[in-house]
Parts: C-alpha cells; structure tokens; sequence
C-alpha cells in the first residue's frame, strides 16, 4: 500500500505523456528531477530560483540567459550573449557569446565559431565542421564530426568513427575508435595547463559553474 501512490503517480504521468528531466542548480548543483513540463523551479537545496523555459533563437539574440532548459540556436540565429547558461543546447548557428551548459551541448555548426563553449558533456555531430577560437571546455567530449579547437577535457576524450579533431587536447584520457582521427598535441593527465588566460575553465565543484564574474566578454 505504500508504494501504490507513487506508481500510480508515475503510471498517470506517463499516460499524460509527461516526462521528467533531470537538473542541475546553478548555484550549488544539487540535482533534481522535475517534470518537463514545468517552467520553473526552486532548488530544493539552497532555494535558488531555476528558469526551465526553452529558448529557441532564430535570429540575433544578445540579451543574458540563465535557464535550465534548452538553448536551441538554429542555423539563422545568432548568439552574442556574453552570458549564456542553459541546461542543454543545440547549436546550429553562429556562437559569439559564452555559452555555459551543465548539461548536453549538440554541436553542428559550420565555419568559425568565436564564442566560447563551456559544457558538462560536449557532443560533436556528424555534420558539424567547425574552428573554435577561444578554448572548448567540457567533462567529457564526443566527437563524430570536424572539430579543430584547443580542448580541456575533465575526463574522457572519444574520437568515433568519423570524427577529427585537430589542436590541442588537455585531457584525463583520449579514445581514438577506428575510423576517428586526431592531429595536434596531446597532454594527458590532469586538465589543468598553465596558461596566461584568466581561465574560468575548471572551477572546483563547490563553486559551481555559474558564479557571477565568471563570464568574460568576448
Ligand atoms: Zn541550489
């Protein structure tokens, strides 16, 4: 009888088609589910307000972002936010501000992309042909596309088939799978290379990601 109500909830939440993410607080990152159909949240940890709208942009955007949803920049659109935190995104367009996600950024760009990148888990698709100009930042990285960038990895580096990635690589490890490619230099160990660079990059867990003056203008 105690466990009825909680699988009758879950049945009923899946009848309804409602799904549950999962997310991350930006100022502390305590973790937590909430349905995908709300708007926002609260932290049950440290009582942060957290914005959960998506944000789809299809042309010049500039303005400051801090949702826990998703940043879905298409091929038209243009970011210059100096400030964009999101809880996934989807960037198809032209990148010039800083995007800073703890979550799952899909990368399918083409051409240069002046901004920086900042992700938990970085994923480069297929399609994507890209040059990053300023150093692309993540946890952990995928790569099935082009990618020419200076990379700081927190763990793992995987090259699939398919996937070349030329530059620099700071990384705890590097998997090239057959068919991948990787030209550059390598630095292996732990992702932190001393650099004149003021670098926000891998900030210590309890700070967080998205402390206030951890975003540089281009
Ligand atoms: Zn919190």
């Amino acid at each position: 009888m105690v466990r009825g109500p909680s699988i009758f909830d879950k049945l009923s939440k899946l009848v309804s088609g409602e799904k549950i993410r999962k997310i991350r607080c930006f100022s502390c990152e305590h973790k937590q589910e909430v349905s995908s159909a709300a708007q926002s949240s609260l932290c049950p940890s440290c009582g942060s307000y957290i914005d959960l709208r998506d944000l789809k942009i299809s042309g010049p955007f500039g303005r400051s972002i801090q949702t826990q949803g998703e940043i879905y920049l298409t091929s038209k659109g243009e970011l210059t936010s100096a400030k964009a935190a999101c809880g996934s995104a989807i960037i198809e367009g032209k990148l010039r501000g800083s995007l800073v996600c703890n979550g799952k950024v899909l990368l399918r760009a083409h051409g240069k992309v002046m901004g920086g990148i900042e992700a938990y888990e970085l994923v480069v698709e297929k399609k994507c042909d890209v040059e990053c100009v300023r150093v692309v930042k993540a946890h952990s990285m995928e790569i099935n596309g082009k990618i020419s960038a200076r990379v700081e990895c927190q763990t793992a580096v995987v090259i699939n088939k398919g996937g070349f990635l030329e530059g620099s690589v700071y990384a705890r490890s590097i998997s090239v799978e057959k068919g991948g490619f990787f030209s550059g230099e390598l630095f292996i160990g732990k992702p932190d290379p001393t650099q004149p660079e003021g670098a926000p990059g891998v900030v210590p867990k309890q700070q967080g990601l998205f402390g206030e003056g951890d975003f540089a203008t281009v």
